[in-house]
């Protein structure tokens, strides 16, 4: 009886331990920098629980834009995205956490600011897709490879938020 009851006990802590830990990069984009929003949209991913991992406001050159957003090189709209994008100052970021990806582009809501639900960042701040204020990676692979883009190494830090244990059983 003893040995049978291990597994329940051990089961739960074995699936918590095997769980992706995901990373995923958020930016606030010009007009969100513009507009004072930035406290706000950090403080969405704050709140929810996911834990910061890098953080710098930061004007990004075109060639950087122009790899950020390569997938989107054939679009008719791909020139004037780039130039909003490096407009001006951005808030750079990354946020860690299981299921992180997914869950913050569900915060941010649709692409189109009017199609966002209300209780998202663009549903609630912004109305068009050329000024909607954040970018979230849209899969752990892009987020991996957004944050190497965006930050240097040295710019991320490793850390345990003390609320860590009231966040995640
Ligand atoms: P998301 O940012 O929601 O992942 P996409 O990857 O499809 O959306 O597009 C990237 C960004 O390009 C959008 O957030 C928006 O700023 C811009 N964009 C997308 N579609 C259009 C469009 N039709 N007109 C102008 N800008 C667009």
């Amino acid at each position: 009886a003893r040995t049978a009851s291990k597994p329940a006990i051990f089961l739960p802590h074995l699936i918590a331990s095997l769980e992706q830990v995901d990373q995923t990069y958020i930016m606030v984009k010009p007009d969100g920098v513009q507009r004072g929003l930035v406290g706000e949209i950090i403080s969405r991913f704050e709140k929810k629980g996911f834990k910061l991992t890098g953080l710098k406001l930061f004007q990004c050159s075109k060639e950087l834009a122009e790899e950020h957003y390569k997938d989107l090189k054939q679009k008719s709209f791909f020139p004037k995205l780039i130039d909003y994008i490096t407009s001006g100052p951005v808030v750079c970021m990354a946020w860690e956490g299981v299921g992180v990806v997914a869950s913050a582009r569900k915060l941010i809501g649709a692409t189109d600011p009017l199609q966002a639900e209300p209780g998202t960042i663009r549903g609630d701040l912004a109305v068009q897709t050329g000024r909607n204020v954040v970018h979230g990676s849209d899969s752990p692979d892009n987020g991996k490879r957004e944050i190497a883009l965006w930050f240097k190494e040295g710019e991320l830090c490793e850390w345990t938020p003390v609320q860590a244990p009231w966040i995640r059983e």
